[in-house]
């Protein structure tokens, strides 16, 4: 018998290992601290902006099925077109759009931010956004520029429209509906942005199901925009795919840069069984909105709590202590984003997933009991 003990092996002295990491690795790296994602076990998860529903047990056992068949000892196929024809089958897309597929919608901000990352190119974005934008851009090593929200987290376009003509930017992102506002911008505003700048403007709608207009049907109009959609909110946030849509000329740019198997096939087998019944994730959005507007309502009846109009899956809302009610909840079990201190303009600010009914039931009797 083996003994199942390990065996002392050789290690380099930890010093040494540290010195030579101090001195190999960028400084702008070594200054960073890791993404933190919270352990999530027994609690009622209203911080990541996930569909709170599972799949039906049919659907699961229509995912089990297609995973079995999966040849897991092939490399996958490196272009995903089966994923591909099943969006192209369940989503508004015109004819002749260019596609390609994510690791996550994250992965695809990252090669948009490589393929624009020259010396002297710069990303500009409104602020607060998603954060990802801003790290992304600083891993590539260009300037990020935060053009800030008006003071409701509308969009100034004006301002927008002056620091566009003044930085000249590679590339303008714009998330909407926005995380963590919920605003989504209007499409005339939007156009005028697209008009005004010279490079590239990504339209991020990590939430545009749950909201009311999607630029997808008019993405061959505009010669420099780039859509990004992800199935991560709308019930597929484990799965990690995203994808970008535009003309084909700016999808063959993102092709070259992403590594050949981005997409695993497990992924590329369950992804077409989800949307065959996309119905039924329509179905699940329904009952989401359906869910915000009551939780809005709710919440709004509270004294000092001023909720943001959203368009997405969450709801922003500017409460009397931020601190001490996601200690609260946190006590109880119950997570959200306290954004408190995140940005300036987020001050007293959390971000409260929808959840099903019972969970935003408990959420609201866990803040009956707030001092
Ligand atoms: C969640 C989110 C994403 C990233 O989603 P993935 O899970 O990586 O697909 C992208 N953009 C915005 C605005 C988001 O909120």
């Amino acid at each position: 018998m083996n003994d199942p003990r390990p065996l002392p092996t050789p290690r380099a002295d930890d010093a040494d290992v540290a010195s030579r990491v101090a001195s190999t690795v960028r400084a702008d790296v070594r200054s960073l601290s890791a993404y933190p994602v919270p352990k999530t076990d027994g609690c009622i998860q209203l911080h990541a902006n996930e569909n709170p529903y599972p799949l039906p047990a049919p659907v699961r056992r229509a995912v089990a099925a297609a995973v079995a068949r999966v040849p897991v000892h092939r490399y996958p196929d490196g272009a995903g077109d089966v994923v591909k024809a099943a969006l192209a089958a369940a989503l508004p897309l015109p004819e002749g759009a260019g596609l390609v597929l994510g690791n996550g919608s994250d992965e695809l901000i990252q090669l948009l931010t490589t393929v624009v990352a020259r010396p002297g190119a710069s990303v500009l974005a409104p602020e607060p956004t998603f954060v990802m934008y801003r790290i992304y851009a600083k891993q590539a090593g260009i300037p990020y520029v935060a053009v800030p929200l008006r003071p409701d987290f509308t969009v100034d376009e004006d301002a927008m429209l002056a620091a566009i003509a003044r930085e000249r930017p590679a590339l303008v992102w714009l998330a909407s509906p926005n995380n963590p506002t919920g605003y989504r911008m209007p499409v005339a505003s939007i156009e005028r942005i697209l008009a005004a700048a010279p490079g590239v403007v990504v339209v991020d709608e990590a939430y545009a199901d749950f909201g009311d207009h999607s630029l997808l049907p008019r993405v061959l109009e505009f010669a420099n925009l780039v859509l990004l959609r992800t199935l991560s909110k709308v019930g597929l946030a484990g799965v990690r795919l995203g994808y970008a849509v535009a003309h084909p000329a700016w999808i063959a740019e993102l092709d070259k840069v992403r590594s050949p198997y981005n997409v695993n096939a497990l992924t590329q087998a369950v992804v077409p069984v989800v949307l065959a019944s996309a119905g039924l994730l329509a179905e699940q959005v329904a009952a989401i909105r359906a869910e915000r507007s009551r939780l809005a309502e709710a919440l709004a009846a509270r004294a000092g709590v001023t909720v943001f109009p959203s368009e997405a899956n969450f709801l922003l809302v500017r409460v009397p202590d931020a601190d001490a009610w996601a200690a609260h909840l946190r006590a109880r079990r119950i997570l959200v984003k306290n954004l408190n201190g995140s940005h300036r303009a987020l001050e007293q600010c959390l971000r409260i997933t929808v959840g099903t009914p019972e969970e935003n039931g408990a959420l609201l009797a866990a803040l009956g009991s707030l001092p």
